[in-house]
């Protein structure tokens, strides 16, 4: 039997780029698919499909397994979820210069002793040999430069020769094949810098078409700042523009989405390149320390607007485990305390809780959904023995069952699209995220009547329902809905 070839008949197409699906037979080849039509059978692994769905592989936009690919090669989260491509770097945070960044990657993982890494190239040799099951991508991140040029919590402007080791990192990283350069406006010490500093380092990217993707300062009270901030950072340096996890945050904002998309639709119609993303819950996660650095639990005048207690989930908490599953309401009236001494009590305790928070509304998720020029990306953060937002697991599912089949938001070739042929043009990814002949074999079967997440903010480790199969660069990393244990994944250069 030819073991480079798999046929996959009697398929349901479902193209990535939103066309209406057809029944067809796919063969693929040494990886990349050879031929879509009426294929007689052959002598090699043919699968029947039954008249399931296949689409292009997702695209995870908005990932944070910089460091997961080492410590979970298998991905379990991310390719049982049909995730073939995550895209990382997110909010600011990449792996360049090491000692920049490794001090917060290690928290997640206290157990896990890191290999060494000293620039871009070596970090993708490391994740190359490893072979994790999944592809990826990655972005540049503007924290972990900062850090790394000794600005660590700095609050002011960098001098010319900090600067220029700033950008010498991201030249190094483009040069070596980045998506693009992220920022995270909230954190530290992404909010001590200035809209100037950072168009002076996202000029660097501009002739590499990289995406210039940011967690904006204020995703609350003034959201439409940040958006204007963001739109006139991506016009100076002529760089295409990604909103990160596109929200409203805070009761008494919701509602500005009507606003937010205009903005973005306004920078189009000007010639902009600009897109955003988007997970499909109402509740988010982040670092406490700046949930109460933004005054979530005071007057509620920063990034994430006011946050009440029985709507905080503590997910990770590395050194002061027995709190996590609990809310903060609950932690409050443990020791009797209010939600700002609370979180204060937990922080001394330690400094690298992540919590989940609900702070936004669905019909704003849903008017973000809708709109053309949303893309999915999950924002999960896996760490080691926590109780992770429900999004690391079920994000993509989600997406394609509540959202689109049952509550028809979008139609299921919408849906894919935003997860598949959007992010691949997006990104440069052009040998992914369509099916098409000549393309790599990155695919996703799927019974779309019973696809949905499983995964719960009470019992998130669960995997969705309805991926049948899942190949990365034509292997099947997940058959029969399990997974298969194959590591066929790599790094993927911007196209
Ligand atoms: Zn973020």
């Amino acid at each position: 039997m030819n073991l480079e070839k798999i046929l996959l008949k009697n398929a349901t197409v479902y193209d990535g780029l939103g066309s209406d699906s057809f029944i067809s037979d796919i063969l693929i080849e040494s990886g990349i698919i050879k031929e879509i039509g009426k294929i007689e059978n052959m002598d090699c692994e043919i699968i029947d499909i039954k008249g399931n769905a296949i689409s292009p592989g997702f695209i995870d936009v908005h990932s944070h397994d910089d460091i997961a690919l080492i410590v979970y090669p298998e991905m379990d989260f991310k390719v049982m979820q049909g995730v073939t491509t995550v895209i990382n770097g997110n909010c600011g945070n990449n792996v360049i210069p090491r000692y920049g960044t490794i001090e917060r990657w290690q928290t997640r993982y206290p157990k896990s002793s890191l290999p060494q890494w000293n620039s871009y190239r070596e970090y993708i040799d490391l994740i190359n040999d490893i072979k994790p099951s999944v592809n990826s991508a990655f972005m540049i991140g503007h924290g972990s430069v900062r850090n790394g040029c000794g600005l660590k919590n700095e609050e002011r402007n960098p001098s010319n020769s900090e600067f220029d080791q700033m950008k010498g990192w991201i030249r190094e990283g483009m040069e070596a094949g980045a998506v693009g350069f992220s920022t995270g406006l909230i954190y530290e010490p992404g909010r001590y810098s200035s809209t100037d500093e950072i168009i002076e380092l996202t000029k660097e990217i501009s002739e590499f078409s990289g995406v210039y993707a940011s967690h904006m300062r204020n995703e609350g009270s003034n959201l439409l700042l940040s958006i204007e901030e963001t739109l006139n950072i991506g016009d100076k340096s002529e760089t295409s523009v990604e909103i990160s996890h596109h929200k409203i945050s805070g009761k008494n904002n919701w509602g500005l989405s009507n606003d937010s998309i205009e903005m973005i639709h306004h920078a189009i119609d000007k010639g902009m390149n600009v897109n955003s993303d988007q997970y499909p819950y109402i509740a988010g996660q982040s670092a406490l320390f700046a949930i109460h650095q933004n005054n979530a639990f005071t007057d509620g005048d920063g990034g994430l607007g006011k946050v009440d207690g029985d709507k905080v989930i503590i997910a990770h908490s590395p050194l002061t485990s027995n709190y996590e599953g609990k809310k903060l309401s609950q932690i409050c009236d443990d020791f009797d305390l209010d939600e700002q001494q609370a979180a204060e009590k937990l922080l001394s305790e330690d400094p690298h809780i992540l919590a989940i928070i609900e702070t936004m509304c669905e019909e704003d998720l849903t008017n973000i959904l809708s709109d053309q020029y949303t893309m999915i990306g999950s924002d999960g953060v896996p760490a080691s023995g926590s109780n992770p937002h429900p999004r690391l697991y079920g994000c993509f599912p989600r997406v394609l069952g509540k959202y689109a089949r049952e509550e028809k938001i979008i139609s299921l070739e919408t849906a894919i699209y935003k997860m598949t042929g959007l992010p691949s043009k997006k990104f440069n990814l052009n040998d992914r995220g369509t099916i098409e002949v000549g393309k790599s074999a990155d695919l996703v079967i799927f019974d779309p009547e019973t696809i949905n997440d499983v995964a719960t903010y009470e019992n998130p480790k669960q995997y969705p329902e309805g991926i049948i199969h899942v190949l990365v660069n034509g292997s099947f990393v997940v058959k029969n809905s399990k997974h298969t244990g194959k590591k066929p994944g790599k790094i993927i250069p911007r196209s």
